[in-house]
């Protein structure tokens, strides 16, 4: 079953529920009660989204929502980079302006 088939599930429109009532129907981050959506903190292979702890769900509305899917977005790309290569992003850079450095000397 598809991803966007799993979030129209009863048990996810349960669990959603459940997670806005623990948090009052307001936003986590600013409390703002407008557009409310219930984030995963992480996901987990094969985990249906009703199967994740409480704990890993967060209400928060749709402006702090994109907010943070740019941040994670973007801190995970970099950690995931991180690990793939086992350099630092600083390392890398000073590889690639040493890179650049050798390149330039020869020409
Ligand atoms: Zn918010
Ligand atoms: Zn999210």
């Amino acid at each position: 079953m598809a991803y966007s088939d799993d979030l129209k599930n009863g048990k996810w429109q349960q669990k959603r529920l459940q997670i806005m009532q623990r948090d009052k129907f307001k936003c986590l981050s600013c409390r703002s009660e407008n557009k409310l959506t219930v984030h995963h903190l992480y996901y987990k292979h094969g985990l249906k989204p009703w199967e994740y702890a409480d704990n890993s769900l967060v209400t928060l509305c749709e402006n702090c929502h994109n907010e943070i899917h740019d941040k994670h977005a973007e801190l995970a790309g970099n950690l995931a980079f991180e690990m793939l290569t086992g350099f630092s992003l600083e390392d890398l850079v000073e590889l690639e302006s040493l890179f650049a450095e050798a390149n330039f000397k020869k020409h």
